[in-house]
């Protein structure tokens, strides 16, 4: 199948030749033409879920919160990780009907959780970049958000440094707009682009999300944590709500208890979980679940 693959390749682009690859890279090629010939259709068919993974409050650890994660329930290959498919998605130009997608999703899920008499969560979905890019963005998330009805204060979106930064003034204004819809943002990934303290000061955004791989070696390295205790007081200072992510152990979530983040988001508390899932698990977690 890959050697057909590479074949298909090679004469695809009018050149008779034949490919010896290397294994990994017949099913880089492999993924490529099976996954993002099928995203298309995937998209038209629907195949893919969103999971939920719980935001908890780290003073009292009540869930407070959720992260929409995407999932591609292929027909053959069976569950595929974002990491997977979204470049793919974001290469084509499938991202925007894509991520529309996972908008409305997000938000019918959220309406859902308020008619069912679920405590206030808020529900946060990823933007990738080109689909900030888009625009008319910002109408489009006021479109759906209209549509389905939900509360602006509940909806939060995930942005990450570098998408802000590429065209920082075209971001800031793009930011405002949302913010006038009444929206919650955040910065996700934070410490691993390269945003200036400068431009944080200017993004009207409302929370940090600090990267998991500072998380992983908390308490390990004594320089990663003096980072992890600048990045919260910085938040602090800048009010900002800080957010901790990948939090896998007792021991991170203690140091970061001593540092003063506000929620923790990781294993520790649960993997992302199906909607169903998700709603057992703040009912079993939280003191006050159903109003
Ligand atoms: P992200 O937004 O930084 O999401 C957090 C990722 O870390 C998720 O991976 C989550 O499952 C994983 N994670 C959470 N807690 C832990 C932990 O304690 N340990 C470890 N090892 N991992 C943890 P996932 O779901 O595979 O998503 C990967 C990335 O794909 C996301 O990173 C996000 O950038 C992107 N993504 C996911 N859903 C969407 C979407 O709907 N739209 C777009 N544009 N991107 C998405
Ligand atoms: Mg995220
Ligand atoms: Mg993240
Ligand atoms: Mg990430």
């Amino acid at each position: 199948k890959n050697a057909d693959a590479a074949m298909y390749r090679a004469k695809s682009t009018g050149h008779n030749l034949y490919f010896v690859y290397e294994s990994h890279m017949a099913d880089n090629i492999d993924a490529h033409l099976t996954l993002g010939g099928g995203l298309r259709k995937a998209i038209d068919e629907e195949q893919f879920v969103l999971h939920y993974q719980p935001k908890v409050r780290l003073c009292d650890e009540e869930v407070v919160g959720a992260e929409a994660l995407i999932r591609w329930v292929h027909p053959e290959l069976g569950m595929i990780s974002p990491d997977q498919f979204i470049p793919l998605a974001e290469e084509s130009g499938l991202i925007l009907p894509l991520g529309e997608w996972v908008i409305r999703r997000a938000c019918r899920q959220l309406k859902e959780w308020r008619e069912s008499g679920v405590a206030p969560l808020k529900l946060s979905v990823n933007l990738s970049s080109r689909q900030f890019m888009q625009a008319d963005l910002v109408d489009m998330v006021e479109r759906v958000m209209q549509e389905t009805g939900v509360d602006p204060e509940y909806f939060e979106l995930e942005l990450t440094e570098s998408m802000l930064m590429t065209d920082a003034q075209q971001s800031i204004d793009k930011l405002h707009g949302f913010r006038k819809l009444g929206l919650t943002l955040s910065i996700d990934d934070f410490g691993t682009g390269y945003s200036s303290l400068a431009y944080l000061k200017k993004f009207p955004i409302q929370t940090l999300k600090i990267d998991r791989s500072f998380i992983n070696d908390l308490g390990l390295d004594s320089d990663n944590d003096a980072i992890v205790k600048a990045t919260i007081a910085m938040a602090k200072s800048l009010n900002l709500k800080v957010i901790a992510e990948g939090v896998e152990t007792r021991t991170q979530f203690d140091l970061l208890s001593g540092y003063g983040c506000q929620e923790v988001q990781g294993y520790l508390f649960s993997k992302p979980l199906c909607g169903e899932e998700f709603l057992r698990y703040v009912n079993s977690q939280n003191v006050v679940a159903f109003a």
